[in-house]
């Protein structure tokens, strides 16, 4: 068998090596590193593939995120709010602008943004509310707009796990997430369902003159050249990680159905295991995978993970800490049992090893040494 990873991108480059290697060649033939063509056509695919007006490239997700705050004006003091339950880029930028994170508690089904949590947690300061389409799959978009609308909030999406994913809205309609709030901010980061070979990210957009502002701010605040009418960022997205993308694009609905195969094989493998809960899957939203992530139930999380990684099968525990304990987001606002859902959650969850390249005989053996721990 082959030796099992969190994530193999070795194995899905080898694939489509040939491809790669010629993209990434032409570049450096061509010396055009920096906002080459690689970088506008890679811009061009991706607004087809999502079905969006303005993909601006950037150089990483966390960039992306905050740009998406400067450019929508966001000031000192605005209250923002998001999830608990995330990576900590999404509050990370909040409080690096000055701005103020409100932090809520998500659905133990979905482990997504609660929208009953957002609407308590509004006051006349809250400017945006930042849901994150966690592990793969979209946050309640149609609550969150309406209350949005409601009280005229801006609504970033956090798309970096979940580029792909088909959110249905009760009229029948569907979209891609990332193309549902305001603006929205994607990661590339190779481990990504859409990852270079390094940092990368963009941000997406169907405001015409949001789309303008926010190519301002990443370019140094540059209207003209060399007249600063804004403070900006330098963050661009490299002409060799778009010329990698570009073809990689190309296989990400392949991609996707590998991560789905591979998850509902898991799904049948724990099904109705009363220690073992699998993902919920959200009638309005596709889900696309970025993680597979079971909620166990009376078993010990950690022995479990011990017991697995001396098994040579790696899991990994996405998150551990809620955003509200950790050290350096300490809010008088917030104590430990303010997020009882989350809370449970950083205690007893646990991710198996989740991406494009994983054949029969790893899940197989995935899925009974997980059964063995949580049977014995
Ligand atoms: C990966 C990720 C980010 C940050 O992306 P980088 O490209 O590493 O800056 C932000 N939010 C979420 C939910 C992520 O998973």
């Amino acid at each position: 068998m082959k030796e099992i990873r969190m994530v193999d991108l070795s194995g899905q480059y080898q694939k489509i090596k040939t491809e790669v290697d010629n993209a990434i060649q032409d570049v450096i033939n061509s010396t055009a590193f920096i906002n080459g063509p690689a970088v506008k056509e890679f811009q061009a695919d991706l607004e087809k593939y999502l079905g969006v007006k303005h993909v601006i490239p950037c150089a990483n997700g966390t960039d992306a995120l905050q740009v998406s705050m400067m450019a929508l004006g966001l000031k000192p003091g605005d209250e923002v709010i998001t999830t608990s339950f995330t990576f900590i880029a999404t509050a990370e930028v909040v409080a690096l602008l000055g701005l103020v994170p409100i932090v809520v508690d998500v659905d133990p089904g979905t482990l997504n943004i609660d929208p009953e949590a957002i609407r308590r947690a509004i006051t006349p300061k809250t400017k945006a509310i930042v849901p994150v389409h966690l592990f793969g799959q979209s946050a309640d978009m149609e609550e969150i707009l309406d209350i949005a609308r409601e009280h005229n909030l801006f609504v970033i999406e956090d798309v970096c796990q979940a580029i792909g994913a088909d959110y249905t809205f009760k009229d029948g309609s569907r979209k891609k997430v990332g193309t549902i709030g305001d603006v929205a901010g994607m990661s590339f980061f190779p481990s990504k369902n859409l990852g270079c070979f390094g940092d990368g990210g963009a941000i997406f957009t169907n405001d015409d003159k949001l789309a303008e502002q926010l190519r301002v701010v990443v370019n140094h605040g540059m209207t003209v050249r060399y007249y600063h009418d804004y403070v900006g960022v330098n963050s661009r997205l490299d002409s060799i990680q778009a010329a990698i993308l570009k073809v990689k694009l190309k296989y990400l609905d392949d991609y996707i159905s590998a991560r789905q195969a591979a998850a509902d094989y898991y799904d049948k493998a724990f099904k109705d295991h009363p220690k073992l809960k699998t993902p919920v899957r959200a009638a309005n939203s596709t889900h696309v995978f970025h993680q597979y992530t079971l909620v166990t139930n009376d078993l010990d999380r950690d022995e479990m993970q011990k017991f697995l990684m001396a098994k040579k099968v790696p899991a990994m525990i996405y998150y551990p800490v809620a955003m509200h304990m950790q050290k350096a987001y300490q809010d008088p606002r917030y104590k430990e049992g303010d997020f009882p859902v989350t809370e449970h959650l950083t205690k007893h969850v646990i991710s198996l090893p989740m991406h494009t390249e994983l054949d029969e005989e790893q899940l197989e053996y995935i899925t009974s040494s997980v059964l063995e721990f949580a049977n014995r």
